[in-house]
């Protein structure tokens, strides 16, 4: 069993429109965006990433906006719902807010024993806010204190229609089945950042999900060090899985695996972080291109539509 896994480092989706992505996690959630990028394999589409004030792993959302693609459909073999931890109480705020919003009904529900509230993204992305201690410090905004702000991930959810394998491969990452509830298996990782549950949905009968707008390409998992991540790369080929080598994404080192539900997982380096090529204070705010991609910065700008607080 690995013991490298912190929880979660990211998780990473498919947007229709860069601009309203952009608005509903900076304003709407009040999500900081810590860096404006490119897709490193296909440049002429931006790279959102959205977090704490230094995107500190276990926070940061991120987003291939490909405009006009079409609406992914739900069902198994994805991360079905992303879900941030937020301050007890503060289901109210958040009801409210996004009700005004008009971002649609968002629902109150509860799964062991944490009030939760669901609601869609932009592209029906499915999230949820649970209410939990956590001493994370946010990012607040204008409206949104630090007395409600998003501390980070607090899980996510993986559909599936057999859990058993993914409980195997949790189980081979360090995560261990902390609780159970009808469909509902929880994953908890001991001695991980904050972001340490994933919730696995087994849905034996339920019909295999189609990649689109506000489906989740893949998700993250947090180890320290490039040495942490090796030692992940070479446990999980031994196990049989097969794993990429390592990419440089600037900002972190990433491998990259298909587990046998259908899900991408990544696991990512926390080094060297996102303040690599930014100070803290203007994080997010140009538009930064990987040193392979610098050369055609201008032909880049002309095609990505121009986003709100980013100077291209
Ligand atoms: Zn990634």
């Amino acid at each position: 069993m690995l013991h490298q896994i912190n929880g979660l480092h990211h998780v990473t989706s498919l947007a229709s429109s860069a601009s309203e992505n952009n608005t509903f996690f900076s304003e709407v959630l009040g999500l900081r965006r810590i860096k404006a990028t490119v897709n490193f394999d296909n440049p002429e589409v931006y790279h959102l990433y959205y977090g704490d004030e230094v995107g500190n792993a276990g926070s940061v959302l991120t987003y291939f906006p490909f405009p006009n693609i079409a609406r992914g459909r739900r069902g198994t073999g994805e991360v079905g719902t992303t879900a941030f931890s937020i301050p007890m109480g503060s289901i109210p705020f958040w009801r409210e807010r996004i009700h005004a919003i008009g971002a649609g009904h968002a629902t109150p529900t509860n799964r062991f024993g944490e009030q939760r509230l669901e609601f869609y993204g932009p592209d029906e992305d499915h999230f949820a806010l649970v209410e939990a201690a956590d001493d994370r410090t946010p990012w607040t905004t204008d409206d949104i204190p630090a007395e409600h702000a998003i501390r980070g991930f607090h899980s996510a959810d993986m559909r599936v229609n057999d859990a058993a394998p993914m409980i195997e491969l949790l189980t081979f990452m360090g995560y261990s089945v902390s609780a159970t509830e009808g469909a509902v298996t929880r994953l908890t990782v001991a001695n991980g950042n904050a972001a340490n549950k994933i919730d696995l949905i087994e849905l034996p009968n339920a019909e295999k999900s189609k990649e689109g707008a506000g489906s989740v390409h893949h998700i993250a998992f947090s180890v320290s060090t490039k040495t942490d991540q090796l030692a992940v790369q070479s446990a999980l080929t031994d196990a049989g899985y097969r794993v990429t080598d390592v990419r440089d994404r600037n900002y972190f080192h990433a491998i990259y695996f298909r587990t046998p539900a259908g899900v991408l997982f990544e696991v990512a380096t926390d080094e060297p972080g996102f303040t690599v090529d930014e100070d803290v204070a203007s994080l997010g705010t140009a538009l930064k291109l990987p040193e392979q991609h610098e050369k055609r910065r201008a032909r880049v700008q002309q095609t990505l539509e121009p986003l709100k607080n980013l100077q291209h």
